[in-house]
């Protein structure tokens, strides 16, 4: 770029690529930073043990791609980016070959409950009808107005929401099927499941499933990363790669810096110019467990005792709610599980394009203590050998990442912290640190964009892209929010 750019973005994981699209959209010149030789952060995609497997690193299932406002208007499909359905979202195996399992559908989820299906429905139907509304009032600004018509369903979200997990599964559901499969999508959020908000998570996500689903990007979720790269460049901005940003003074002169990194790290760059109030706050803002992620290539398909859980994109593998409750305990209280929940993706369920043909990959993580270097590779098997009988036969090569890895990776996941700050009940009211706007920072034009702003992890662009508003607002006194600017229609 000659000359200095109108904008920097630090950072091109999903929201500093939102952040630098939305600022492109008001006709800026924008540039973004990036310390690895690739755009993506949490959507990077590499062949990480043999060529032809693609694995993706971190991020691989898309509700909230799907549903967010921010990439409901940047539109995938006109940017050739297709989603993939599995045919059941998300299973959760119990012992005796049975399960519990999450379809697009709510009314056939809610028969596979058998006794505990009215419950589900009753649980689920307002929220899922009320879906769009739903999404837009906690993805957005939380200053934006809740339409009349979904106060009541998302009144009684809220009452649902705020206790833990246990609370509302034994509430609502009567059998071990029912109360797994909501335990399994609340044990996302990597908090002990005895906290509160807990529930909020879990409903929130099986939701999701019954209103956009839980799809993966075909071909690997950097097709998401490279996409949003490809339309910055389309209107003239700038990728820089392999630039790690140590010293905010670099920009000086820049009007606008959007940063999609840690708070930690805006202080390590701003110097003294922050305050010792903010900083203050900032080295309370707490980071949670760390993951431990495995990424194998398998001969087969993982041979579950259960044939759907065969057929889903997400696995929950961590037995009953007490054992998942308590599979989450451990790492939260600074010690590696015994019996860890598991999360496990099935990419190549949905999309063989992931592997050569008759290739298989999967992967798995578990959350682990702030900072550990423990490998948790035998627990996780064990895990899914216990639903699995002969998984580990169908094992032909692995890659490993512990917690202190996942941080080396990215820094953003401090102490393999994947969430870029603990998404407790207070740290989503006051994310990172408690202000009115908290994307702003005490440096003049420089505002937080990433994961540690509202509302939060997953890969949704938000953060990024309501910075990015900020910033036009104050810096630019653009007053009318842009349009991201459409796809070029091809030739
Ligand atoms: C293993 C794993 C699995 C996950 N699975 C899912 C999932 O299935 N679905 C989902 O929705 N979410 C998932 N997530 C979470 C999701 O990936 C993150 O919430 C999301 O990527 C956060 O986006 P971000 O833009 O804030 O930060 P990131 O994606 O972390 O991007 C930040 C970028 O900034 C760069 N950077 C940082 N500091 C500097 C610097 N000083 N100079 C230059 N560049 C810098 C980093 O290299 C990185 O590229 C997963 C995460 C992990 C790790």
């Amino acid at each position: 770029m000659s000359g200095k750019p109108d904008a920097v973005v630090v950072g091109a994981g999903p929201n500093g690529l939102a952040a630098a699209l939305r600022l492109a959209a008001a006709g800026l010149r924008v540039q973004v930073v990036e310390r690895a030789d690739r755009a993506g952060g949490g959507l990077r995609t590499e062949e990480l043990i043999r060529s032809g497997y693609r694995h993706d690193v971190c991020s691989t299932v898309h509700p909230m791609a799907a549903a967010a406002p921010f990439f409901r208007e940047f539109d995938l499909p006109s940017r050739g980016v297709r989603l993939v359905h599995p045919e059941i979202c998300y299973a959760h195996p119990l012992d005796g070959g049975r399960a519990a399992v999450a379809r697009r559908s709510l009314e056939e989820t809610a028969a596979g409950l058998g006794p505990d299906g009215p419950s589900y429905e009753r649980l689920f139907a307002p929220l899922v009808e009320h879906g769009d509304d739903v999404i837009d009032f906690f993805l957005s600004s939380r200053l934006r107005r809740l339409p009349t018509r979904s106060v009541g369903p998302i009144t009684k979200f809220g009452l649902n929401a705020l206790p833990n997990v246990r609370w509302l599964a034994r509430r609502y559901f009567g059998t071990e099927e029912g109360q797994a499969l909501i335990a399994g999508a609340a044990a996302h959020g990597m908090l002990d499941l005895s906290r509160p908000l807990t529930a909020g998570l879990g409903m929130v996500l099986g939701m999701l499933a019954h209103h956009v689903g839980w799809p993966l990007i075909e071909g690997g979720s950097q097709n998401l990363a490279d996409a949003m790269v490809t339309a910055l460049e389309q209107q003239g901005g700038e990728l820089v790669t392999g630039h790690e940003v140590t010293d905010l003074r670099e920009f000086d002169g820049v009007p606008a810096v959007l940063l999609d990194t840690t708070p930690r790290a805006f202080v390590a760059m701003a110097g003294d110019r922050v305050p010792e109030g903010y900083r203050r706050w900032v080295s309370r803002y707490k980071h949670g467990p760390g993951v431990f992620k495995v990424d194998w290539i398998l001969s087969e398909p993982v041979p579950w005792a259960n044939p759907d859980v065969r057929r889903a994109g997400t696995v929950h593998v961590a037995g009953t709610l007490e054992e998942t409750i308590a599979g989450e305990a451990a790492p939260a209280a600074g010690r590696p599980a015994e019996k860890p929940y598991v999360l496990a993706v099935q990419p190549t369920v949905p999309d063989p394009t992931r592997a050569p043909a008759g290739g298989h990959v999967l992967w798995a993580y578990v959350h682990v203590p702030h900072g550990s270097d423990v490998d948790m590779t035998e627990a996780i098997e064990a895990q899914i050998e216990r639903f699995a009988p002969g998984f580990r036969d169908t094992i032909v090569d692995r890659a490993t990442k512990n917690a202190v890895q996942m941080q080396q990776w990215n820094p953003n996941h401090v102490g393999g912290d994947i969430s870029n700050g603990e998404a407790s009940l207070w740290q989503m009211l006051a994310r990172p640190v408690p202000r009115w706007n908290t994307y702003k920072t005490p440096v003049r034009g420089v505002y937080l964009a990433s994961a540690a702003t509202p509302p939060g992890p997953a890969v949704h662009g938000m953060c990024g892209d309501l910075a990015a508003r900020v910033a036009l607002r104050e810096v630019f006194g653009v007053r009318h929010v842009p349009a991201l600017r459409p796809a070029p229609v091809p030739a």
